[in-house]
C-alpha cells in the first residue's frame, strides 16, 4: 500500500517557476494522496527554489525539501539524478510522480536503477482500481490504452502533459528542508557554455500551444487559376503561426514533398508530421488546411479535443465525422481573413 507520495520536480528554464507539466502531476498528486490517505512530500531540484516553493503552500504537502544551488539550476544528467536520489530517499518514497520533461526523461530512469525501484514513462493517469494503485498509458503507436500496476518499490511515474488538471491554489510561505548533495567533480564536469537555438517564431512545434494548425498537400497544388502557390502558402501559413502561437503539423503527403526537394514549404520536416507514422499531439483545439483528412492522417488527432477544417472537397475525409465543423472553401482565402483579422485585433 503505498504510504509516501513525493511529487518530483525541477524549475522551468526561467528559473523562476514550473514546468506547466509539473503543475498537472501536482495536481494529480494532491488527489491521490488523498484518495489513499498517503503523505505528500514535495521535492524541488533548481537554483533558487524559494518562490516556486511558496507558490507551493497550499498543496498540502506534510514537507517540501529541495537540492537547491547553481549547480541543480541547469539540466545535467549527473547532478539531476544525485539530486533526486536525495529527495527520494529522505522523502522515503514508495510513489514518485514526477513530469515528463525531457530533463527527467533523461535523469529518471537512472534514478529507478539507483533505488532498485521501477519506471515507467507516457504514463497518462494514476487511479485506483479495487484499491489497487494503476497507471494508464498508450501502447502500439497510441492505438491500443494499457491499465497496468506494479509491485516495484519505489515505483517512479513520469505524467505526460495535457492529462490533467494543473494544480492552483494561492501562494503563502513556506519553511523548505535543503538537502546538501556534494557533487564529486565528475558530476560536475559537464557545464553548458550557452545556448544555441532558432528563434522561437521559427520553432514551429509548439507542444503548449492552445491550437494545432495542421497544412496539408492541398497547399502546394493547382489552384483554380491552374498554378500553384507554394509562396503565398508559405506566407500565410507562417503569418498565421506568429499571430496566433499555434503550433504546426503536416500531412505525410506534405511533409514527404519537402524531402524530395519539391518546391514546397521550407519549415516543413517530418517531425512535423501528424498521423499513424507521425506524431500524435495534445492540444485542445485543431485546425486542418488543405489536408484531406484520411484515417491515417487523422488517427494522429486523437488527443485534439475540439476539430475544424478548411476543404474545397465537401466529401473529404473531415466531412464523415472526423471534425467539428468543416468549412467547405478554399484555405488561401480563408487564412488571408483570418490574418487580416488577427492583424487589426492586435494593433
Ligand atoms: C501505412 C500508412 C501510414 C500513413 N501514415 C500517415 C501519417 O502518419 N500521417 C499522414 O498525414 N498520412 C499518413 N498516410 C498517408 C495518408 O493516407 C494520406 O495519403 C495523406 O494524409 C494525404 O495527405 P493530404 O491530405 O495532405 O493530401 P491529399 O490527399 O493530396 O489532399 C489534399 C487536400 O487538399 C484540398 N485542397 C486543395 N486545395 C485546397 C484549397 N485551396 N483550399 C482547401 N482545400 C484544398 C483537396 O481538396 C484535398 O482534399 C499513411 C498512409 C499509409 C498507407
Amino acid at each position: 500500500m503505498t504510504k509516501n507520495i513525493l511529487f518530483l520536480a525541477h524549475l522551468d528554464e526561467s528559473g523562476n517557476g514550473l514546468p506547466k507539466a509539473a503543475w498537472e502531476v501536482l495536481g494529480a498528486a494532491v488527489e491521490l494522496a488523498k484518495e489513499l490517505n498517503a503523505s505528500l512530500s514535495i521535492g524541488l531540484i533548481g537554483g533558487d527554489v524559494q518562490s516556486t516553493a511558496d507558490s507551493l503552500a497550499n498543496a498540502s504537502a506534510q514537507r517540501v525539501l529541495a537540492v537547491a544551488g547553481s549547480h541543480f539550476a541547469q539540466p545535467r544528467y549527473a547532478s539531476d539524478l544525485l539530486a533526486a536520489d536525495a529527495l527520494c530517499r529522505v522523502a522515503a518514497a514508495d510513489l514518485i510522480l514526477a513530469p515528463a520533461t525531457s530533463r527527467f526523461l533523461r535523469a529518471l530512469p537512472g534514478l529507478a536503477h539507483r533505488l532498485g525501484g521501477r519506471v515507467d514513462t507516457h504514463v497518462t493517469s494514476v487511479q485506483v482500481i479495487d484499491g489497487t494503485l494503476c497507471a494508464t498509458r498508450w501502447f502500439y503507436r497510441q492505438r491500443i490504452e494499457g491499465v497496468f500496476q506494479r509491485d516495484a518499490n519505489p515505483w517512479i511515474l513520469l505524467l505526460d502533459s495535457g492529462c490533467h488538471e494543473a494544480f492552483r491554489a494561492p501562494s503563502g510561505k513556506v519553511n523548505i528542508e535543503q538537502l546538501a548533495v556534494d557533487l564529486p567533480a565528475d558530476a560536475r564536469r559537464t557545464t553548458i557554455a550557452g545556448i544555441r537555438a532558432p528563434k522561437s517564431d521559427s520553432q514551429t512545434i509548439r507542444p503548449d500551444a492552445a491550437m494545432l494548425f495542421v497544412a496539408g498537400a492541398g497547399w502546394t497544388k493547382k489552384q483554380p487559376d491552374g498554378k500553384s502557390h507554394p509562396e503565398q502558402a508559405e506566407t500565410l501559413i507562417l503569418d498565421f503561426l506568429r499571430a496566433s502561437g499555434a503550433s504546426l503539423g503536416g500531412s505525410k503527403s506534405l511533409v514527404d514533398q519537402s524531402g524530395e526537394n519539391q518546391a514546397v514549404l521550407g519549415f516543413m520536416t517530418h517531425l512535423n508530421q501528424v498521423g499513424q507514422t507521425g506524431a500524435t499531439p495534445r492540444h485542445p483545439k485543431g485546425l486542418s488546411t488543405c489536408c484531406h483528412g484520411e484515417e491515417p492522417h487523422v488517427v494522429g488527432w486523437r488527443f485534439i479535443n475540439e476539430r475544424r477544417a478548411i476543404n474545397l472537397d465537401p466529401n473529404c475525409g473531415w466531412a464523415r465525422g472526423k471534425a467539428d465543423v468543416l468549412y467547405v472553401a478554399d484555405a488561401f482565402q480563408v487564412m488571408t481573413k483570418v490574418n487580416e483579422l488577427l492583424k487589426n485585433s492586435a494593433s
